[in-house]
């Protein structure tokens, strides 16, 4: 067998959740990735650790006020140091790089994803506000620069892995699975009162800040709703959604025969991350196993979008299409942030996003421009509403 040359990997957003348990994963793998590029938005200490290790060619630290203190920690080696927003993108069209994996949380990780695009990078997507946001052009700008863009969450893997070898078979329908997150069976009564700590607490999954309150409120859900719709080009009506408490089924594909294919293991971000790096080759790992003995009780049960109404509005979303997913993912970005913050309580977030929803002027085929404007828009709305 001819020898495969290192995969250059480009992480945007490397200080994250998933950034780093991405550069394990390099890490566990030097013959086969090499870290190119490191970027985070504050955490200067290990973005400077983090190049030290790996010694990548370029980092970008976004808050321009940290510049200094990591060109100095860095001035004994070669790697290049950038600063601020501007720079993801220049940073995203370099030449030292094959694939980017798209880490950075929210909206903010759009433009940089759609630069390394537009420069015939491979994308391996953990950031699904950008498909949420303008999944139309993303997905067309892809085609037309022959860019795969492979997935990371892990639902989105899970389909991602059923489907191959099945490019000719018409899907039925696919089935995604949510854990139901740390307020699963609770009733608003209950939600009203909850606090940032609480929701803050996954049962199976350690994640950002953000997504785990996403996670809380079944807006994670909706988002992938909508990040399926563009990645898989479904119908609004082909995707559902079943609460699977234990997070062992990833997600399922359901074919035109009725058989339904499933992809399972133990809630573990890191194998989706190492097969997108890796697509379309496995790779070896010692992750723990799945132990049908250990976990034998395996539970389905219908989303209580009543009580969890983030999810309706989301499913409303993708449905009526246009500018509403850009609309409400903003909406739902400064609503977290209030909530992380202390200032608005559990479902004050909903009625923000509703209202938000309800006050944008719907566009049905919107540009670029009009989505960078719907966001825009969105954000002042929500953040006039929340008093922030
Ligand atoms: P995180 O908050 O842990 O990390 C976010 C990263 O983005 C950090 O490196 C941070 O420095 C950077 N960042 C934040 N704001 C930025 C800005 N304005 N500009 C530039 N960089 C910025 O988040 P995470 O949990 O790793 O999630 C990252 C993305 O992956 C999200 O879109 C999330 O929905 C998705 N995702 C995460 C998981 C998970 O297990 N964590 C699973 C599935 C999907
Ligand atoms: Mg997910």
């Amino acid at each position: 067998m001819s020898e495969i040359p290192i995969k250059r990997i480009a992480i945007f957003g490397s200080t994250g959740s998933i950034g780093t348990q991405a550069l394990d994963v390099i890490a566990a793998n030097p013959d086969k990735f090499s870290a190119e590029v490191l970027t985070a938005h504050s955490n200067d200490e290990l973005l400077i650790q983090q190049a030290l290790k790996f010694n990548p060619n370029v980092v970008v630290i976004g808050d321009e006020s940290r510049y200094a203190k990591v060109k100095q920690a860095l001035a004994s080696t070669d790697v290049k140091v950038f600063a601020g927003e501007k720079s993801l993108e220049e940073v995203a069209a370099m030449d030292c790089y094959d694939l980017m994996l798209a880490a950075i949380v929210g909206y903010a990780g759009l433009r940089p994803t759609l630069k390394a695009i537009s420069h015939g990078k491979a994308i391996a997507l953990a950031n699904k506000e950008t498909l949420v946001v303008a999944g139309d052009i993303i997905m067309r700008k892809a085609v037309e620069n022959k860019v795969p863009v492979i997935p990371v969450d892990s639902e989105h893997s899970a389909i991602f892995q059923c489907l191959v070898g099945e490019t000719r078979n018409r899907i039925e329908k696919i089935i995604l699975t949510a854990s139901g997150g740390p307020f699963l069976g609770r009733k608003p009564n209950y939600l009203v009162n909850v606090k940032r700590e609480h929701a803050l607490q996954h049962p199976n999954w350690t994640m950002g800040a953000k997504i785990t309150i996403d996670s809380a409120t079944l807006m994670n859900k909706g988002l992938e709703m909508i990040e399926a719709k563009w990645l898989f080009n479904m119908k609004p009506e082909q995707i559902q959604v079943v609460i699977h408490a234990q997070s062992i089924i990833h997600s399922m594909v359901q074919f035109e025969d009725g058989s339904i294919k499933a992809q399972m293991g133990l809630p573990d971000m890191k194998l989706p991350i190492q097969y997108a790096l890796a697509f379309p080759r496995r790779i070896k790992n010692d992750f723990p196993r799945y132990d049908f003995k250990k976990i034998n009780n395996l539970s389905f049960e219908e989303p209580d979008i009543k009580t969890f109404r983030n999810l309706a509005l989301a499913q409303e979303a993708l449905h009526k299409g246009g500018n509403l997913p850009c609309v409400m993912n903003a909406a739902n970005e400064i609503a977290v942030y209030a909530f992380l913050k202390n200032r608005i309580n559990f479902l004050d977030m909903t009625d923000a996003i509703e209202k938000t929803m309800q006050n944008i002027p719907f566009i049905e085929k919107p540009t670029l421009e009009e989505y960078f404007d719907s966001d825009g828009e969105a954000r002042n709305f929500a953040a006039d509403l929340i008093k922030l």
